[in-house]
């Protein structure tokens, strides 16, 4: 396995591999690696087959982060990371410097302006426009054949499909189901800032999630209800604070009014001073 942290060597790494007929898989991280992470990795293996490459970003963005607290708090372990990347058959670690993807005078920005409005959107201004712009200067800098994201996050893959199909990038995309702690608390690198007993309590945010899909099997439809029921059991959670629940169209990220199959129930919350997401589909 190979690390690069340069932009000119991952490019002529990439040209090399694209003269020998290889497909490049990849899938972008900002390190602080777990089993979510390598999961999607071995997904890309599979998906790529032997004539092909695995490519993994460890990049911590700056622009996505509207806090600096938290940009600085964000945990980065490249040394693990690569023993792990290793392990899972990853071909090549880019791992570039903040320097190197924003020179001083960086200035342009990409923006996608539906589907990043609400939710995380709305709650981390400038998030989104971030996360597309790294995107897609990491799709230009890899040029994969595919990219594989994380339905833990799932509002950030339905955006960056938009940004795919509307700057007709030649890239298929494929999103993966998220992994859980055997609590059922969706891994995540921020879970490592959670105290022993916000980590206990974190696992009944999945908990609200299964409760309030389960009333929506028993034939309760109505959104208003379902998000009441949902809310409770969130606020029940000692220190949480609620940043956000929604139940919304899992395309357009829209909020619905009367529930149906294939919906989005999505949360965020603070538990002390982290801020977790989860999400599960109706
Ligand atoms: P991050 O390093 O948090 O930016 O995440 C990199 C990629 O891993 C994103 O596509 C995430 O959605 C995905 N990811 C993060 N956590 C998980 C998880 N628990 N299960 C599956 N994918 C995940």
């Amino acid at each position: 396995m190979k690390l690069i942290r340069s932009i000119p060597q991952l490019r002529s790494w990439i040209s090399k591999i694209q003269r020998q007929g290889r497909t490049i898989g990849f899938v972008p991280t900002m390190g602080a690696l777990h089993e979510g992470h390598i999961s999607l990795i071995h997904r890309a293996r599979q998906h790529a087959g032997s004539h092909s490459v695995v490519v993994v970003s460890v990049f911590v963005n700056p622009t996505q982060f509207n806090q600096k607290s938290d940009l600085k708090k964000y945990p980065r372990t490249l040394t693990e990371d690569q023993k792990m990347c290793q392990k899972a058959g990853v071909d090549l670690i880019f791992a570039p410097s903040s320097k190197a993807m924003y020179p001083s005078d960086f200035s342009t920005w990409v923006n996608e302006q539906s589907l990043s409005l609400p939710l995380c959107g709305k709650s981390r201004p400038g998030h989104f426009r971030g996360v597309c712009t790294v995107a897609l200067k990491l799709f230009n800098l890899v040029q994969p054949d595919f990219a594989i994201f994380g339905q833990k996050d799932a509002q950030q893959a339905q955006v960056i499909r938009r940004l795919i199909r509307d700057l007709n990038l030649p890239i298929q995309m494929i999103i993966a189901p998220t992994l859980r702690e055997r609590d059922g608390l969706a891994m995540s690198s921020r879970n490592k800032r959670l105290n022993p007993q916000e980590r206990k309590n974190s696992t009944r945010i999945y908990q609200a999630l299964k409760q309030t899909r389960a009333a929506f099997r028993k034939g309760n439809r109505s959104s208003a209800n379902l998000k009441r029921l949902a809310r409770n059991q969130l606020l029940k959670i000692p220190k949480l604070r609620l940043d956000y629940l929604e139940l919304v169209d899992a395309s357009t990220f829209q909020s619905v009014q009367r529930a149906s199959h294939g919906n989005l129930l999505a949360t965020a919350a603070f538990l002390g001073k982290t801020r977790l997401i989860d999400n599960i589909f109706l």
